[in-house]
């Protein structure tokens, strides 16, 4: 689990002043994001968010150790599987 999170590629999304202003603007994507696990490194705090729960697309909020700013880091997967109940609706059994 631990090694998907970390083999992932980030782009940085944005940089914000404080903590509560980068959690403000997870929390307005468009996509719902879930809290996952907190990891520290050198550069500082990573927090690790997921979305939908088999949609490979990952973000992670850095409390960067030097210069106390936080910035938002957004993987570069597509989103998958946010429509899976359009496909089982389109399901049809054929009759011979
Ligand atoms: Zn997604």
């Amino acid at each position: 689990m631990a090694q998907t999170w970390q083999n992932k590629e980030y782009d940085l999304h944005e940089t914000y002043e404080s903590l509560d202003l980068a959690i403000d603007a997870v929390n307005n994507f468009s996509e719902k994001w879930t809290r996952g696990c907190t990891r520290k490194t050198q550069e500082g705090e990573k927090r690790f968010y997921t979305c939908r729960k088999q949609c490979p697309k990952r973000l992670y909020i850095l409390l960067n150790n030097e210069d106390h700013k936080v910035s938002i880091h957004i993987s570069n997967d597509q989103h998958e599987n946010h429509d899976n109940k359009i496909i089982e609706a389109c399901f049809e059994m054929i009759e011979g």
